[in-house]
């Protein structure tokens, strides 16, 4: 995590894409002086974090986001943190970098099953069969199925998340403010405020739960009642492992296959991270401490 905005800062300069991250740091809230208390308490411990933080009174919060005025006791601000207003112009920003670079993107291929050889990795995918040097697995909550072709095994599990979102023309909000007894963050997007989170664990394929939204709705109408209803509800799978850490590493079968994967409420905050020591890895050059994110964990 420490590395996280080096990583994507590098990313984004590349991408000349700077701009589209707002840096204003994110806010942990609590509407409870003594879940405050006992929070502030806690982060003590994750000093060696090198992650900075700072524990804000009820009008330090206010401060920062008048609109919370009198629905706050109190808050951690994690000042690094930066948020996307709009992650559909990142991709594509992304997208052409990585094109102008020489990349091609197969957006409407499926992969089907990868076959390791001795000089590289034949790519079955659902418009051909593509061959390269190396292969990195980076689908989700849908990687076992991938894995398998491989002889690859990995407990992923689903940790369904679900989200609204609030048309509006002005921010409610500065930035990314989570209330911690409700479970969700409210997030300033373009002409919008997303409020996003909760945790169910079930299969990705099921449908979403309406008893979700209601729960985000209803505690959104007691914060804001003036919002009226949402525009949008959408429900997405969390790809997640039982010791929450990802799998960043070869397969334990080929070298010419990595994973990417299991990042579970981090993906978009370690995507840059995980390019970086997976790149690395394949260079023989990544840092000693990434092995006890292999696979291996699970063999
Ligand atoms: C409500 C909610 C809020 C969240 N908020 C945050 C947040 O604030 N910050 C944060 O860092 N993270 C957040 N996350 C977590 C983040 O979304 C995930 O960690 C991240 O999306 C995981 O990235 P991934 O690339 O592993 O998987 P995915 O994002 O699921 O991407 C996998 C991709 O692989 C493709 N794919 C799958 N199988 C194949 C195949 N066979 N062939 C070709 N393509 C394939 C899929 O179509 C998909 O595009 C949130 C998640 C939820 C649900």
């Amino acid at each position: 995590m420490a590395r996280a905005n080096d990583d994507w800062q590098r990313l984004l300069n590349a991408a000349d894409a700077e701009s589209l991250v707002t840096r204003r740091g994110c806010l942990y809230t609590f509407q409870t002086e003594a879940a405050w208390v006992q929070a502030s308490h806690k982060h003590d411990t994750l000093a060696w974090s090198g992650i900075h933080y700072r524990v804000l009174n009820a009008q330090q919060t206010t401060d920062l986001e008048p609109a919370l005025a009198g629905k706050v006791k109190g808050s951690i601000w994690y000042p690094d943190a930066g948020h996307v207003a709009d992650p559909l112009i990142l991709c594509e920003r992304l997208r052409q970098t990585f094109e102008a670079l020489g990349g091609t993107l197969h957006a409407s291929s499926e992969v089907q099953r990868l076959s390791p050889q001795e000089t590289g990795v034949v790519v079955n995918t659902s418009t051909g069969q593509k061959i390269c040097d190396h292969a990195i697995i980076t689908a989700g909550i849908d990687t076992p199925q991938l894995a398998n072709t491989l002889g690859d095994r990995m407990p992923l599990e689903a940790e369904r998340g679900y989200h609204l979102e609030y048309p509006m023309e002005s921010p409610l909000l500065q930035r990314p403010c989570c209330i911690a007894e409700y479970g969700f963050y409210m997030t300033p997007m373009a002409g919008r405020l997303r409020v996003a989170g909760t945790v169910e664990l079930g299969r990705a394929s099921d449908p979403a739960n309406p008893a979700r939204y209601r729960y985000l709705e209803r505690a959104m109408e007691r914060l804001f009642p003036e919002l009226g209803a949402p525009s949008a509800h959408w429900m997405g799978c969390r790809p997640s492992l039982p010791d929450t850490l990802p799998i960043i590493g070869p397969s334990a079968h080929t070298r010419r296959v990595h994973y990417g994967i299991g990042h579970g409420h981090l993906g978009l905050t370690l995507a840059a991270t995980t390019g970086a020591l997976i790149e690395a890895d394949i260079h023989n050059q990544a840092p000693p401490w990434l092995g006890a994110l292999s696979i291996d964990r699970f063999r």
